[in-house]
């Protein structure tokens, strides 16, 4: 005969793992498919952790902790994970968020998708190439876009003096 209780137990504890599954927050893009995909072991050998739960979960990090926020000079943030070009120093502006700022990503750069983890809508950008999580996009940004691209610090680097095309 079934034990009844334990049953009753283990239903309970399925519903709760799935319910904890739904409320964890994804990744929107998550069947997309990326022109460089790694499996999870290499991204977390060649990101530190701080980069991996930045670009592979989808994490942030703490406002002005960025080191990019007082760079001023001429050139080219790309990501952090796979050096794709991503935003020239011409679009970076003060938001005063605490997170490095854009109002325009080069072409072909960034990919965005509507994230609805937290309750709330936003957009999640991330990058074309490899999927990797750059930020999120707003718009109340300066013109000419009226967009504001708040990324993490961390998912970028800066290659000073590269070419920015306007
Ligand atoms: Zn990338």
């Amino acid at each position: 005969m079934i034990d009844r209780r334990l049953l009753l137990t283990s239903v309970t504890g399925l519903f709760g793992l799935a319910a904890f599954r739904m409320l964890k927050p994804s990744p929107a893009h998550s069947a997309e498919k990326f022109e460089i995909e790694k499996s999870d072991a290499e991204w977390r050998a060649q990101l530190t952790p701080q980069q991996y739960e930045i670009l592979r979960n989808q994490g942030t990090e703490r406002p002005w902790s960025s080191a990019l926020l007082k760079e001023h000079r001429k050139g080219i943030f790309a990501c952090a994970a796979c050096d794709l070009p991503l935003f020239s120093s011409e679009t970076k502006f003060d938001s005063g968020t605490g997170w490095p700022s854009f109002y325009r990503p080069l072409e072909n750069a960034v990919g965005i998708t509507e994230d609805r983890s937290y309750g709330v809508v936003r957009s999640e950008v991330h990058c074309r190439r490899c999927g990797g999580h750059l930020g999120h996009v707003f718009d109340d940004g300066p013109k000419p876009t009226g967009l504001r691209y708040c990324m993490d610090g961390l998912a970028l680097v800066f290659h000073p003096g590269a070419p920015t095309p306007s």
